[in-house]
């Protein structure tokens, strides 16, 4: 990664239900490598605060915890990598989520001349998730985040780094977290057979502790702490 990432465009996949750590690890990742972080979560949550016409679509759907469509998220997808800073190389985080979203994927990076995707799988127990889910607050100002069970804030409700206002997500409500874990089933899940099948997937612990997570990833990606 280190050395592919100055010559060639390198697309990383952090592949996981949702609460496996994706966006956190992705910060780490970032820090280290420079690559511009891609969630697609935070895309369409950014639709949303700005009320644009496709946020309005997005927001009844992702409320419920259902995916938006393939079609939504391409066009947000291939018009964001076609920026400058993404020429050397990017993180996504929550995309692919579809075997859709992935054959599309290939077909743009190949178009590219872009290198395989390396894909990050992070495997997690199903009954920590909702706990993990539940207790996640973000920052407002800067994205932070934290949980309230395992990796609280010094002080109650403000961010470490700047003091901003923590936030619950409202998809992280209990009923929503059900339906999101369903979606992640039915729909993401074969997507693990499909980078393995490629022998693109390299997996990582997501249970460890963030910091443990974090050097594990960067020896993957042929960093050393
Ligand atoms: P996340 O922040 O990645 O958990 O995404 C929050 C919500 O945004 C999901 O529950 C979906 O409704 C929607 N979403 C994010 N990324 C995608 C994607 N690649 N495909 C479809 N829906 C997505």
């Amino acid at each position: 990664m280190a050395s592919g990432a100055s010559t060639v465009c390198r697309a990383l996949i952090l592949l996981g239900p949702p609460g496996a750590g994706k966006g956190t690890q992705a910060k780490a990742i970032v820090q280290r490598f420079g690559l511009p972080h891609l969630s697609t979560g935070d895309m369409l949550r950014e639709h949303l605060a700005a009320g644009t016409e496709l946020g309005k679509l997005a927001q009844p759907i992702m409320a419920r915890g259902e995916l938006v469509s393939d079609e939504i998220i391409l066009g947000m997808v291939e018009e964001r990598i076609s920026r400058v800073d993404c020429a050397a190389g990017f993180i996504f985080d929550g995309f692919p989520r579809t075997l859709g979203q992935a054959e599309r994927l290939e077909e743009v990076l190949k178009r590219r001349g872009a290198g395989e995707p390396m894909v990050l799988y992070f495997a997690v127990d199903y009954d920590a998730l909702t706990r993990r889910l539940s207790g996640r607050r973000t920052c407002q100002t800067c994205g932070a985040i934290y949980n309230v069970h395992d990796r609280p804030p010094k002080t109650d409700g403000r961010c470490d780094v700047d003091g901003g206002e923590l936030m619950t997500r409202p998809d992280d409500r209990e009923e929503v977290i059900r339906e999101r874990l369903a979606a992640y089933d039915r729909q993401t899940k074969p997507l693990v057979e499909y980078y393995r099948s490629r022998g693109a997937l390299r997996e990582v612990d997501g249970m460890a502790a963030p910091g443990d997570v974090t050097r594990k990833v960067l020896a993957v990606l042929g960093e050393r702490d």
